[in-house]
């Protein structure tokens, strides 16, 4: 890091840091720039966070944590705080009170939306935000060399690593055979797609998704459902949906789903648990 304010930081790297859920582990516990501390299983937790939008509390109290490595589903009724809660984690808003930790030791309410993104935490908002005007493949390299600005990313000549990310990520996300067309010309679910690739360009450790299945065709919804799954392993997620069709794809039998209410946790436990658990039945499901 540069310690002396006059000079700017000029030391960025290349390309984000790798980083690898299991590099703590491998190096003990030291916290080296990059990595995030998750000796203790947990990629994010937040603890007692409360929100209030003129004495309205959107967050009352929320705690919740999520594993490293876990793809977790929230569900909850319209104005539960579930927007709000990946506002607090992202930095777009301030908590009034509370811990929101990445990993062990990164406090993510002293940073800014920037340095929360570098630190690893990309976010995938309800409507596409893709680059119209360019093609698929350029809003990947774009958005991989984000940090650097735009015209040196547009006149920079590809090395072959970055060449081979941008096709690995075409055929994750299933638009190899897109590569060469504008954007712009994608339907809502490609697009959607899309933009998950551009936020993996980033190799965030943490992906946070609002609604990302709002707005698609049940096929469309599924071919997300198998896109998410696939990238278990390589980032933990967090997603917020309301088709529970979708859930159930994601959550499978075992996985977690976290119910929320009032700006609180009303239920946790696998999609069947919640299900039949009667607060949920009550506030949420309908009988
Ligand atoms: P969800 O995403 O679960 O539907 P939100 O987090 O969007 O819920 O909203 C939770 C509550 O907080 C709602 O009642 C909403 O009206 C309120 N709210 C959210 N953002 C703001 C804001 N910027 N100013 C005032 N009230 C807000
Ligand atoms: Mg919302």
């Amino acid at each position: 890091m540069n310690e002396n304010p006059m000079v700017p930081d000029l030391a960025l790297p290349e390309e984000p840091a790798e980083r690898s859920l299991s590099g703590v582990a491998s190096m003990g516990h030291a916290v080296v720039p990059g990595e995030i501390d998750i000796s203790h299983g947990t990629i994010l937790y937040l603890d007692d966070v409360t929100v209030s939008f003129d004495g309205f509390r959107a967050l009352n109290a929320l705690t919740l944590s999520i594993n490293a490595g876990e793809l977790r589903c929230i569900i909850g009724p319209n104005g539960a705080g579930k927007t709000t809660m990946m506002d607090v984690i992202t930095g777009k808003t301030e908590p009034d009170s509370g811990k929101v930790f990445l990993g062990q030791s990164i406090d993510l309410t002293r940073m800014n939306e920037p340095s929360i993104a570098r630190a690893g935490i990309g976010r995938k908002f309800q409507k596409p935000t893709v680059f119209e005007q360019h093609p698929v493949w350029e809003n990947l390299e774009l958005a991989m060399k984000a940090d650097k600005g735009w015209w040196a990313s547009l006149r920079a000549r590809l090395d072959r690593e970055a060449q081979a990310r941008i096709e690995e990520t075409l055929a994750l996300i299933g638009l190899e055979s897109e590569a060469r067309r504008l954007a712009g010309e994608l339907s809502h679910g490609q697009k959607q797609r899309l933009e998950i690739g551009m936020l993996l360009m980033q190799k965030p450790a943490l992906l946070l998704l609002d609604e990302p299945a709002a707005g698609m065709t049940d096929d469309e919804t599924m071919q997300l459902a198998e896109l998410l799954n696939h990238l278990r392993g390589s980032c933990s997620m967090m997603v917020v949906e309301h088709d529970m069709e979708f859930v159930a794809a994601l959550s499978g039998e075992k996985g977690k789903v976290t119910v929320m209410a009032e700006g609180r946790v009303l239920a946790h436990g696998t999609l069947d648990e919640v299900k039949r658990d009667e607060t949920v039945i009550e506030s949420y499901l309908g009988r």
